[in-house]
């Protein structure tokens, strides 16, 4: 498709991938840097965004599903990958023949990969995980003696980190965060007394950003490998990515006219609009009518009426854009475009949810 011709796209700032991971590095000094490249990378493509962090230092990989750490090594990607969760019954031997380090909760969960790395005639690579407080994946701590002294015993495993993943790191100085510390060295030491010499994990983005007691042997970023900020105070992210649509057609109404289903919007008086082909198909949520602006010919300009399937209406005062001018609809925020984060505040979610939910079949996606 030539560069003009697109109705919607989501254009990637690898350089600010690359910033963000940079920066994060720094701040994680002596320890290592997982860049999450989960969900597709947070909606902005796994694989360019592992070799963008690669490149700036990060040294391994985080994805969620074996099926995402096996896509970045079909992507020719050879730095070290580890997975967290999968399908009850997913065959961990791929895995193991591929080199991807595996998460094991429970007992079960660890003879599973046991069994998978025997059939493959190599040892698995796998990160015990302790739930510290967070109650989802990971050993209660009364199961953990038991998980400890099965892998510490399990010919064919290596027992490479004990692992977990923090409540309120979001929220610096809420007492979760040492509360979870507390039973995460608990959990290392009885891992410790098996014979058991693991790395610890369990920084996110924000525990990078606030906590540096936390990094242990390796932080696990995520959202701010994007340039989104998990925390309260200022850090000098760089927003990677950008949503962009084009003017298709303008049309001048009368004051009294309408626009859009249910005829949510009546112009007041005479007013330019331009119509963009990007809906709620397209990702621009359907529940941000009536509350949103774009970023077009210099200027904010409010969404008249409902956002459609397939696109939106802007009310352009007495403007009049042209046809193709550019469209933002939201970005890194440096001109006073929207951002991703304005429009999670708008609509009460957080912006990892608006920046994953961007990747769709419809919408191009380009990088720079
Ligand atoms: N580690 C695990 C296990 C995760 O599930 C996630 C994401 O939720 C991360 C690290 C990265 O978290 P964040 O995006 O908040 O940095």
């Amino acid at each position: 498709m030539s560069p003009e011709l697109f109705r919607a796209e989501i254009v990637i700032d690898l350089a600010a991938i690359r910033h963000n991971v940079g920066l994060l590095a720094e701040r994680a000094a002596g320890a290592a840097t997982m860049a999450v490249v989960k969900a597709d990378g947070y909606g902005h493509g796994a694989v360019p965004v592992a070799k963008a962090a690669l490149d700036a230092g990060a040294t391994s990989l985080g994805a969620c599903s074996l099926a995402e750490g096996l896509a970045l090594r079909e992507a020719g990607i050879t730095a070290p990958v580890f997975t967290w969760l999968d399908a009850p019954g997913v065959d961990f031997a791929p895995g193991v023949a591929a080199d991807i380090d595996l998460s094991a909760s429970s007992t079960h969960e660890l003879a599973r990969i046991a069994e998978a790395a025997q059939r493959v005639g190599k040892r698995a690579r796998v990160h015990l995980k302790i739930d510290t407080g967070l109650s989802r994946s990971g050993s209660p701590a009364y199961a953990w003696p038991a998980l400890v002294k099965a892998a510490a015993a399990e010919p064919d495993v290596e027992v490479v980190a004990v692992w977990s993943h923090l409540a309120c790191a979001d929220e610096p100085g809420h007492p979760s965060i040492d509360q979870q510390a507390q039973r995460f060295q608990a959990a290392y030491d009885i891992a410790c007394e098996a014979g058991l010499n693991p790395l610890r994990h369990i920084a996110n983005s924000a525990a990078t950003l606030t906590r540096p007691d936390l990094h242990f042997d390796l932080v696990r970023p995520g959202i701010a490998v994007y340039g989104l900020n998990p925390v309260p105070q200022r850090e000098d992210l760089r927003p990677a990515m950008t949503f962009r649509s084009q003017v298709v057609l303008t049309k001048r109404i009368e004051a009294g006219e309408s626009v859009s289903y249910g005829q949510t919007w009546t112009a007041e008086r005479d007013t330019n609009l331009a119509l963009v082909p990007a809906g709620y198909a397209d990702g621009v949520p359907r529940t941000l009518s009536g509350r949103m602006d774009v970023w077009l010919a210099g200027k904010r300009r409010p969404v008249a009426g409902r956002v459609c399937m397939d696109q939106l209406v802007v009310d352009c005062g007495d403007d009049e854009p042209e046809v193709g001018a550019e469209v933002v609809l939201f970005g890194a925020g440096g001109l006073g475009e929207p951002t991703a984060r304005e429009w999670a505040d708008t609509i009460g979610t957080i912006d990892y949810e608006i920046v994953t939910g961007m990747y769709r079949p419809r919408v191009r996606r380009r990088y720079e």
